[in-house]
């Protein structure tokens, strides 16, 4: 079976930046992609706070970037999903796609965060035909016509400004009276014309028929009354839960699945197994935090094998 010195499950900022430093310190990492390839950088549009790139820099851009970096200092960057793994012995057994099987001297996780749903009727039943989690993805299909983003933080802002570039009108449907979301990205939204917020804006159900989605249900928080606002696409932005499935029958999380690590440390509770990233990152969750995180990783990867 083949045996990989450094297994790093994720390709997004802390994957990458992991691969970049144990690549750079001859351990020939393993990066296995996972199935969102280049994660959420992937479904931003321009990021304008990651040092380095006074105008700003495409998220896609700015990942694939980091991936070429990798793969020019010496990591193999290999398509695929880690699908179960047994951490209970080293080396650790890792199945890929369900069905390759290779041994891990060690682990890091960097495995990100997926968007949520609602759990409201009709949003499943209209996914991919009029609810998407992803605006950049999905917002040429509402060309010039109305949409609605669910969420105050920054990502629905995001999404929000995005989609009023090229849509008639944006609803945001927000659940408190005030946002989420850093003070620039209000500011981002207050300077567009065609975005309107509805405050203590309660989303009940996805309406639509055969020909897709037709409004949004909310509800109004102190009132309990309810209407239908006339849209064509529902655009979520309601935060992103850890990727851990995989791994949470071996290592410690947290109630919502985040990774625990110990303080001040990518060192999860099983040695030489880490998390970096997203998937362990409760309060920032940054690209440039994911970065850090993904470097230190990797140097306690180094480490752990010079220490056995
Ligand atoms: P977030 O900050 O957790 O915001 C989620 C939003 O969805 C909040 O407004 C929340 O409302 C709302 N929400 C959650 N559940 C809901 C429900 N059931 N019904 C209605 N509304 C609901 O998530 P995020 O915007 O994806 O951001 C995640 C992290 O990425 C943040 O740290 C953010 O700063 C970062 N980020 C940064 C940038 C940037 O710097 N350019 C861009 C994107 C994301 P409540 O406020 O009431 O909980």
């Amino acid at each position: 079976m083949e045996r990989i010195r450094v297994l790093i499950a994720g390709s997004g900022p802390a994957g990458y930046t992991a691969a970049i430093y144990a690549a750079r310190a001859n351990l020939a990492p393993v990066v296995y992609t996972g199935m969102e390839l280049g994660g959420q950088l992937t479904t931003t549009t321009v990021v304008e706070n990651f040092p380095g790139f006074p105008e700003g820099v495409d998220g896609t851009v700015l990942v694939d970037n980091m991936r070429r970096q990798a793969e020019r200092v010496g990591a193999e960057i290999r398509t695929g999903t880690v699908t179960s793994c047994d951490l209970s012995s080293r080396p650790f057994k890792v199945t890929v796609d369900g069905s390759v099987e290779v041994e891990a001297e060690t682990l890091i996780i960097a495995t990100g965060a997926s968007a949520k749903y609602l759990g409201i009727p009709g949003e499943q039943e209209f996914r991919g035909s009029g609810v998407s989690a992803c605006a950049t993805c999905d917002g040429f299909f509402y060309r010039k016509q109305d949409v609605a983003v669910i969420g105050g933080g920054d990502t629905a802002c995001e999404e929000a400004v995005y989609l009023a570039g090229m849509c008639n009108k944006v609803y945001m449907i927000i659940r408190r009276d005030q946002m989420r979301a850093s003070k620039a990205m209000q500011e981002k939204v207050a300077s567009r014309s065609n975005i309107e917020i509805l405050w203590n804006s309660l989303p009940k159900e996805v309406v639509g028929d055969l020909r897709g989605v037709s409004g949004i249900k909310i509800e109004d928080k102190f009132s309990g009354e309810s209407r239908v606002v006339p849209v064509s696409g529902v655009f979520l932005a309601v935060g992103h839960h850890p990727n851990s499935e995989v791994f949470a029958p071996w290592i410690n999380v947290d109630k919502e699945g985040y990774i625990q690590t110990q303080s001040d440390s990518p060192k999860t509770n099983v040695p030489g197994v880490f998390a970096a990233g997203d998937v362990a990152d409760v309060h920032y969750k940054q690209a440039i935090t994911a970065a850090a995180s993904g470097c230190r990783a990797a140097i306690e990867a180094d480490r752990f094998l010079q220490g056995q």
